[in-house]
C-alpha cells in the first residue's frame, strides 16, 4: 500500500514578522478552536475515501508550538485514525512559546522532531525582523527541548537579514557549534509581495547585504557545517548523517503527500492541490462539507519528469542516471545535452553514474533550470 506524508498547517502566530507573507496570523485567538475543528473534519474527509498509510508527518505553520497542546493532540489523534508507520514526525516551533508541558505532550504523542525557528542567535537582528524572541529565549528553549529527550533538533536559520554580517553570521555558527543540533535549514531572505519588507524594499528602505557578500557568506556557513559534520544535502539544508529530513525528500521525489489546513498543498493521484489561504473561506466550506481546495492541476509526465529533475538537482546527491532512465525512459544526458554540455564545461556539474551541481554550480541552478523548462 502507499505510503504518504502529511502536512498539516497551524496558522496562527503571536506577532507577524517583517519577511513573513506565510498563511500565518496574530492575533486571532477566537478564531484558533474552531480552526482546529475544522482541521479535523477536514482530515476525516480524506481518511473516509483514501486508504493510505502515513509514514511522516509535519505539522508547520504559522506557529503549532503557539497554540495549546491539547489541541495539538486533537489533531494528532485525528491523523492516528489513518494507517500509520511513522518513520518521523516533525513540529515546528517557535522560542517564546514553548514550555516544559507542550513538550511532554508532545513526545507523548510521538512526535520525534523539532525544528525551531532560530533565525539567527543576533538580538539586533531579531529585533530588525520583527521577532518576539531573543537570543537567551531561543538557548532557553532549547535545553527545554533537550531536556524533554527529543533527540532530532532541527534549527531554522537566515541570511542576508538587514542588520546582518559575516561578524553576526560567525557568531550564529559559533552557537551552533556549542548546541550541537542534527539538522539546520539556513534560507536566505526572499521578499515575499506580502510582507512588509517588501514594501518597505520597493521604497528603498531596506538595507541588505550586497550579493558578493551573501555568496561568500553561504560558502563559509557551508564549509563551516560540514567541519561539524553537517553536510549540505540539499542547497539550504545541512544534515548530520541519518536526519535528512525524511518528509521534505517525499516533495523532492515526487512522491504523495496530504496537505492539511489553511494554505496547505498536497499532491496525490497525479494531482496537485492548495487550500484556500483565507481563514473565512476555509471555515465557510468546511461547514458546507466541501474540500477547501482552490486550485488542483494535474501533473502530466512532463511536468513530473521536470519537476523531478528540479527537486533532484537542488539535493547535492542529484540525479541517479539510472534511476531517471527507469522513470521516465529517456537518457538524461542525450535529452538535456546541450546544457548539460554548456554547464559541465564551466564546472558547473560533476558527473559519474549520477549527475549533481558542483558548489559553484549550485548558485546557478536557477539558470540552468530556466534553459531546460
Ligand atoms: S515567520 Fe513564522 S513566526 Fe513569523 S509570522 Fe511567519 S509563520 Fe509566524
Amino acid at each position: 500500500m502507499n505510503k504518504i506524508g502529511a502536512y498539516i498547517h497551524i496558522p496562527f502566530c503571536e506577532k507577524k514578522c517583517y519577511y513573513c507573507d506565510f498563511a500565518a496570523f496574530p492575533n486571532l485567538e477566537n478564531w484558533i478552536r474552531p480552526y482546529v475543528s475544522n482541521l479535523i473534519k477536514e482530515m476525516n474527509f480524506y481518511r473516509q475515501r483514501m486508504d493510505v498509510i502515513i509514514d511522516t508527518i509535519y505539522i508547520g505553520g504559522g506557529t503549532p508550538s503557539y497554540i495549546d497542546a491539547r489541541l495539538i493532540e486533537e489533531i494528532v489523534e485525528e491523523i492516528y485514525k489513518f494507517k500509520t508507520d511513522i518513520k518521523e514526525f516533525t513540529i515546528e516551533a517557535n522560542p517564546n512559546s514553548l514550555n516544559k508541558e507542550k513538550l511532554k505532550t508532545y513526545k507523548k504523542l510521538g512526535i520525534n522532531r523539532i525544528s525551531l525557528g532560530v533565525q539567527s542567535f543576533d538580538d539586533r537582528v531579531l529585533k530588525n525582523i520583527g521577532r518576539n524572541h531573543t537570543r537567551e529565549r531561543a538557548l532557553r528553549d532549547i535545553d527545554l527541548i533537550r531536556e524533554a529527550g527529543f533527540k532530532n533538533l532541527s534549527f531554522d536559520l537566515m541570511l542576508n537579514l538587514p542588520g546582518q554580517d559575516m561578524d553576526s553570521v560567525k557568531k550564529d555558527l559559533d552557537f551552533v557549534k556549542k548546541i550541537n543540533p542534527d539538522h539546520i535549514s539556513w534560507y536566505s531572505l526572499i521578499l515575499d509581495k506580502g510582507s512588509r519588507f517588501y514594501a518597505l524594499d520597493k521604497e528603498g528602505k531596506l538595507d541588505l547585504m550586497d550579493s558578493d557578500l551573501e555568496v561568500d557568506i553561504f560558502d563559509m556557513i557551508i564549509d563551516e557545517l560540514s567541519r561539524l559534520n553537517l553536510k549540505r544535502y540539499e542547497v539550504s539544508n545541512f544534515a548530520k548523517q541519518g536526519f535528512e529530513s525524511l518528509h521534505n525528500k517525499k516533495y523532492w521525489n515526487g512522491e504523495g503527500y496530504f496537505g492539511f489546513g489553511l494554505g496547505a498543498s498536497g499532491y496525490l493521484l497525479n494531482t496537485r492541490y492548495t487550500n484556500t489561504r483565507n481563514l473565512a473561506i476555509y471555515d465557510k466550506f468546511i461547514r458546507e462539507n466541501k474540500l477547501p481546495i482552490i486550485n488542483k492541476e494535474f501533473i502530466d509526465r512532463d511536468e513530473k519528469e521536470k519537476e523531478y529533475i528540479i527537486f533532484k538537482l537542488r539535493e547535492a546527491q542529484g540525479i541517479n542516471l539510472k534511476t531517471f532512465k527507469e522513470k521516465f525512459k529517456a537518457d538524461f544526458l542525450e535529452k538535456y545535452k546541450e546544457s548539460v554540455d554548456k554547464f559541465y564545461r564551466d564546472g558547473f556539474f560533476e558527473i559519474s553514474d549520477r549527475i549533481s551541481f558542483t558548489k559553484k554550480g549550485f548558485s546557478l541552478s536557477n539558470e540552468f533550470f530556466l534553459e531546460i523548462i
